[in-house]
């Protein structure tokens, strides 16, 4: 099991507000750096980690917090790639269904689960659906027994009777309905989880992660960098510098165009759906293609989601729902549900921006999900586009691309993150030999032996302990009770459980 011991001789990846201050010092007392990483994403995170593992001295930068981007706002499902095969796009359903077994199976099963999806088929037209539906899950299944997924990870996919659907998604509409399509992908438990877990690695591995640090300016061998806490600056120098700064890579370079495009989730209570613990899965009306689906979620709650509106315009640092996006929603999924969801039962709503790349004239539903690496002409490499999913693949072709630009060959080992483990790993399906509550087995994995044994005090909200707040104020670099309410737990994300949990978590900054 892994050694975390948290006190006078902190595990090499703890992240915490010494640490930071530690590291800034020896930053402004030898500012030459192999890598600088601008961005502290999944991309940013996975950058780092890519590079600190192949040996180069590694400093990462980000405004905010960890995953205080893009990154927070995603649907937290690990794709397999049926979109991408549904559009032609082979290589990219591909890389998807390499990326999602590698996460599922070596790199964070402890994050990571199989989630259901559940179709139900209405008549008429249950049997043309039913079958469409299922040549695409077959197609899916098809690509995850190429890339080696084992069934015991990822089941096939099928058809199921009305019984069974109704077991498996309790609150649907009972008029009609002839069965329904059952397909299988990854969820993560959160996705804010997963960028903190690469970033902590990458610390393991020698990597300075700095938060509240901003880079003001970046160039090809150097950055300009500003504490936001204090307001001091420090100019570093490194031989190569890249920019994982998502939606916002045009600040620090200009020739970097991106179409951002807005996708919007709403909270429900899960009892709500029948405590259903399946992804619904729902044709979104006079369209073959779109479907919008729910996620169950951490505190008892369900995702549901999503939207594709194009996002022109000045960057807001928390994009919001629109009141149409809302309704959209809600019309889609109440098509199949027996009793409707009313305004009232939205609890919150949250939206994210995808940083796609594109031309003006493109429909933002219809660009590409694929990454690329762009060189500005004063040399920062700016690793844009892509998914939550394939960003370990970006960071290792950031990093690839840096290696071959500024380093002599040979100098620098190729990666070795497919096959590293994030701190807490442990094998899937042994988690009933982690002595802890399974609640803190599903998201600690190995390491949640470590966070029941801190000292207790007073709980936050939806049961969630002290000993987890002070984990991430000691280990997982929170700073302050944003960090902690809206990244580390996401208690922020409903107006009610974030007033009821303040006081614990200025409890836990003050320990
Ligand atoms: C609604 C929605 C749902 C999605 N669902 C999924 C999904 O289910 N599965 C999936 O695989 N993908 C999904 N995606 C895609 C995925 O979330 C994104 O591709 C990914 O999170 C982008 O990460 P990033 O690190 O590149 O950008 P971000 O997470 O936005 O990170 C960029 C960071 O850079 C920082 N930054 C910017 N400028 C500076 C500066 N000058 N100095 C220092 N720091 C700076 C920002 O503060 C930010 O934290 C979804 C996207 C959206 C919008």
């Amino acid at each position: 099991m892994t050694q975390v011991v948290v006190g006078r001789h902190p595990h090499p990846s703890a992240l915490n507000a010494a640490r930071r201050s530690r590291e800034l010092v020896a930053l402004g007392d030898d500012p030459i750096v192999d890598v600088l990483v601008i961005g502290g994403g999944i991309t940013g995170a996975g950058i780092a980690l890519d590079a600190a593992s192949r040996g180069l001295r590694t400093v990462l930068v980000e405004r905010h917090d960890l995953a205080h981007g893009t990154s927070r706002w995603s649907s937290k499902l690990v794709h397999g790639g049926l979109r991408y095969l549904a559009t032609g796009q082979f290589g990219i359903a591909h890389e998807s269904a390499t990326e999602r077994h590698a996460l599922m199976t070596r790199i964070a099963p402890h994050l990571t689960r199989p989630l259901a999806q559940v179709l139900p088929l209405y008549a008429p037209g249950h049997m043309a659906r039913g079958a469409y539906v299922g040549m695409g899950f077959g197609l899916g299944d098809g690509l995850r027994r190429l890339v080696g997924t084992p069934d015991a990870v990822l089941r096939a996919p099928g058809p199921i009777g009305h019984a069974e659907t109704l077991r498996l998604a309790p609150a649907v509409r009972l008029d009609g309905l002839r069965g329904g399509m059952r397909g299988w992908d990854g969820q993560l438990v959160d996705d804010a989880r997963l960028v903190v877990a690469v970033a902590r690695t990458a610390a393991g591995h020698g990597a300075a992660i700095l938060t509240r640090v901003a880079a003001v300016r970046a160039w090809g061998d150097g950055a300009l960098l500003r504490d936001e806490l204090t307001g001091a600056e420090i100019e570093v120098r490194a031989r190569a510098v890249l920019s994982a700064t998502g939606v916002w890579a045009g600040e620090l370079d200009a020739g970097v165009r991106l179409r951002p495009s807005r996708g919007t989730h709403l909270v429900v209570e899960t009892a709500r759906l029948g405590g259903s613990d399946v992804s619904l899965t729902v044709p979104v009306p006079g369209s073959g293609s779109r479907f919008v689906f729910t996620v169950p979620a951490p505190h008892g709650r369900t995702y549901i989601g999503l939207t594709d509106v194009p996002a022109d315009g000045p960057l807001p640092e928390v994009p919001h729902a629109s009141e149409a996006e809302v309704d959209m929603l809600l019309d889609t999924v109440n098509t199949v549900l027996q009793e409707p969801l009313l305004r009232s039962d939205v609890i919150a709503t949250f939206a994210g921006l995808r940083p796609l790349l594109g031309t003006a004239e493109d429909d933002t539903s219809d660009l590409s999900r694929r990454h690329a690496i762009i060189e500005s002409s004063t040399g920062v490499l700016s690793v844009v586009g892509g998914k939550l999913t394939t960003y370990r693949r970006m960071a290792q072709d950031g990093v690839d691309a840096a290696v071959a630009r500024r380093f002599a060959p040979g100098e620098v080992a190729a990666s070795r993150t497919r096959i590293l483990p994030l701190v807490g790993a442990w094998p899937r399906g042994r988690s009933d030999e982690i002595e802890a509550a399974p609640r803190l087995v599903r998201r600690y994995g190995a390491e949640a032996p470590f966070v029941a044994r801190l000292a207790d005090g007073p709980p936050a909200a939806r049961g969630v302990t002290a000993q987890e707040l002070r984990w991430a104020v000691l280990v997982e670099g929170a700073l302050d009770v944003d960090d902690l309410l809206d990244r580390r737990t996401r208690l922020g994300l409903v107006a009610a459980d974030r007033d009821a949990s303040v006081d614990a978590a200025a409890a836990a900054l003050a320990d």
